[in-house]
């Protein structure tokens, strides 16, 4: 599971990241850096663009340079196998995203094409196109509409030489144009890549690549139905590595190994893995490194569990990897995994804080609001760290997580732990470039409520985060009998459990325990949590919808069901007061405490609905609080926050590792900082395109 960035909005979080205009807004204390690497950070260019809806960003890798000799050659070697398996999420997004991208970096790189009508707005399209991995906007998941015509794409591509076009055996470019015209320029054709309506068949309306023509909601339930005895206590992740598709009329998963589809990416991560294995730090990652092998290799899900075993029992290794087929956002009915890699070495200062947090997991497990039988007895292996990001790839880059949770597994979970991180550098050049954005002043109620966003806001979304993914995705277990949570509660599933997680971090957030154990100093930071999630929960993430539109997401679904469910349970005792000033609307919590227990009651409900698979209970909840949007607000919300300028979504450039040769042997790797996106993007193109068109 992840925590996705929510930046622009000031959602830092899968949680509520709190907008905050710190040391650099001109009423704020000044604060000079008082350190080398604040002073660094300050001369790095943290935003380079900003295009469409979406603001580029980078992000240093401290810490990297100290590393001995082999934790840096294990490092590259994890590198190059996260950016071998890129072109994987292109596929799975949608079967013409290769087509669509290799016709466009064909046109780019061709100079004559770049004086051409039409230019800039061809250009804007690559680099949306190439931000969400697809021609689907990544977090909407609505087909990106060309400010171009067909005809202007179509000179650009017949100004090209066609040995440079993905053209198919017999295909010219004419062909490959008119293949592309309904893709590209018909916004009927292909027009979600994940539709959660629960009206239409979901699989048939979601142009997503894991499911082939022809394929329906019903086969597709029909054909899992029976694949798990409902008695095994280690049930597999049915699914999580194949396309199903029909041939001859029968249901056959394609799985994705060496020697299955996706072949030949996967074939080049697995030479890195093995490679990577030689010089693992010690016996418990070289398990899991060769265990990911195994898995990669045979495709069987038994394989990938004793992997994510053996990677959750590694908790000593200063480098650490997720590569694979993880989250399955992308899937309308939740089985199959998106490819994606995150390598990464640990921040051992702030993983301090987060392990105090872990270390108490069964304190916060035993004082929960829960029912008592949906209590985990006892909660094991919560291991929890900061770490500092050194490339990622797939389905976690450019558009990152800020937190994740894995394995995803619930048998594995409860019986061998989980691994939580919090991607340390990623949020800080992202707070970097937040200083400035406006939006805790556009949206607070009050000057009291900014000033304690800018004293709290900082300490609070870090907890939040901390607390969402080290307890909350943690904590609770299934009633007996009762099936894994995307059997029971389908499409609704991902929605409740990112709104259990959130009540659990929001119902410690003013718990004096946090001052106890030392990871806060007062719980005004607590109260700055309440009033940045009930900020945006009700009004800024409104702000990235159209007009008209529903929400669809699953962390944007959480917040507002969790934000309204307690404005109208709290309407009788004024715990959230809705005030209109000016002509703009504002929320402002009234009775923090009452709150709190607010959170506590959907929490045990939340709960409750998880433990006991209550489909119809988990549908009205989603369906009242958490889909449907106000007109009126959202109009005026919209309003307030275009004012402002800024794009809502960001996304970043990867650094570059460059290996020191010396014969054979690897003596040393440096680490370049890139700031040109479009660059970035075609140099991968050349140097990890390794699938075919069509897979
Ligand atoms: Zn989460």
């Amino acid at each position: 599971m992840i925590a996705p960035m929510l930046a622009w909005l000031g959602l830092g979080l899968g949680c509520p990241a709190p907008d905050r205009t710190t040391t650099t807004a001109p009423d704020a204390t000044p604060t000079a850096p008082t350190d080398a690497d604040a002073k660094a950070a300050d001369t790095f260019k943290v935003q380079t663009e900003q295009f469409g809806d979406v603001r580029i960003l980078r992000y240093r890798v401290p810490g990297f340079e100290e590393l001995p000799l082999q934790q840096k050659q294990l490092v590259y070697y994890l590198y190059r196998a996260a950016l071998a398996g890129r072109d994987i999420i292109w596929d799975q997004n949608y079967r013409n995203n290769l087509r669509v991208r290799r016709t466009l970096e064909a046109v780019w790189r061709n100079p004559a094409t770049h004086a051409m009508p039409g230019w800039d707005a061809v250009a804007s399209y690559t680099k949306r196109v190439w931000f969400s991995n697809g021609i689907h906007h990544h977090y909407s998941m609505k087909k990106l509409a060309p400010e171009f015509t067909a005809e202007q794409l179509a000179a650009m591509v017949k100004a090209c030489d066609p040995k440079t076009l993905p053209l198919d055996a017999g295909q010219d470019a004419d062909a490959l144009l008119a293949a592309l015209q309904p893709v590209i320029f018909d916004p009927t054709v292909d027009a979600k890549r994940v539709n959660l309506d629960p009206k239409a068949d979901l699989i048939t309306t979601s142009a997503t690549n894991y499911y082939g023509q022809g394929v329906k909601q019903k086969d597709v339930e029909r054909f899992y139905k029976g694949k798990l005895e409902k008695s095994d206590k280690q049930p597999i992740s049915v699914g999580l590595n194949s396309k199903l598709v029909k041939e001859k009329g029968k249901l056959v998963e394609k799985v994705w190994k060496v020697g299955g589809m996706y072949d030949p990416a996967i074939r080049e991560i697995v030479k890195w893995l093995k490679l990577a294995s030689e010089v693992a730090e010690n016996d418990k990652q070289k398990l899991a490194l060769d265990k990911l092998v195994a898995y990669y290799e045979t495709g069987d899900l038994r394989t990938f569990d004793e992997y994510s075993i053996a990677w959750v029992a590694d908790t000593d290794s200063r480098v650490d990897v997720v590569n694979g087929f993880i989250e399955v956002y992308g899937d309308p009915l939740g089985y199959r995994g998106a490819w994606e890699s995150v390598v990464s070495i640990k921040d051992l200062e702030a993983s301090k804080r987060i392990a105090a947090i872990g270390a108490q997991a069964q304190w916060f497990e035993d004082h929960s609001p829960l029912l008592p039988a949906h209590r985990k007895p006892s909660v094991t292996g919560i291991s929890a760290k900061v770490i500092t990001v050194v490339v990622e790839a797939g389905d976690s880059a450019p558009s990152t997580p800020i937190g994740i949770n894995l394995p995803n597994a619930n048998w594995v979970r409860a019986e061998h732990g989980s691994k939580s991180v919090n991607l340390g550098n990623i949020v800080a050049s992202n707070e970097q470039a937040k200083k400035v954005s406006g939006v805790l002043e556009a949206f607070a109620a009050s000057p009291e409520e900014i000033a304690r966003a800018k004293k709290w806001a900082d300490l609070a979304d870090t907890l939040h985060t901390d607390m969402h993914e080290v307890i909350g995705h943690a904590s609770g277990q299934l009633e007996p009998g009762v099936g894994q949570p995307n059997e029971t509660l389908k499409n609704y599933g991902n929605t409740l459990e990112e709104a259990r997680a959130d009540l659990v971090a929001l119902y410690y957030m003013l718990d004096p325990k946090l001052i106890e154990i030392g990871v806060m100093t007062d719980l005004e930071a607590g109260k700055a949590a309440y009033d940045n999630y009930i900020r945006n929960g009700l009004m800024v993430q409104l702000a990235r919808l159209e007009p008209g539109e529903d929400i669809e997401e699953a962390h944007m679904r959480n917040r507002q069901m969790i934000a309204a469910w307690v404005l109208e349970k709290g309407k009788g005792d004024n715990v959230i007061e809705r005030v209109e000033r000016d002509g703009n609307t504002y929320f402002v919590v009234r009775d923090y405490e009452k709150l709190r227990a607010l959170f506590g009651t959907l929490l045990a409900e939340v709960q409750r609905i998880k433990s006991q698979g209550d489909f119809k209970a988990g549908k009205a909840l989603v369906e009242t609080y958490g889909v449907k949007v106000d007109p009126a607000l959202h109009a005026q919300v919209r309003k307030r926050y275009q004012a402002l300028g800024i794009a809502p979504y960001v996304g970043f450039i990867q650094p570059r590792l460059v290996p020191v040769m010396k014969g054979e042997a690897i003596v040393d790797v440096t680490i370049e900082y890139p700031d040109d996106f479009a660059a970035q993007m075609l140099e991968y193109a050349e140097t990890t395109s390794l699938l075919p068109t069509v897979n």
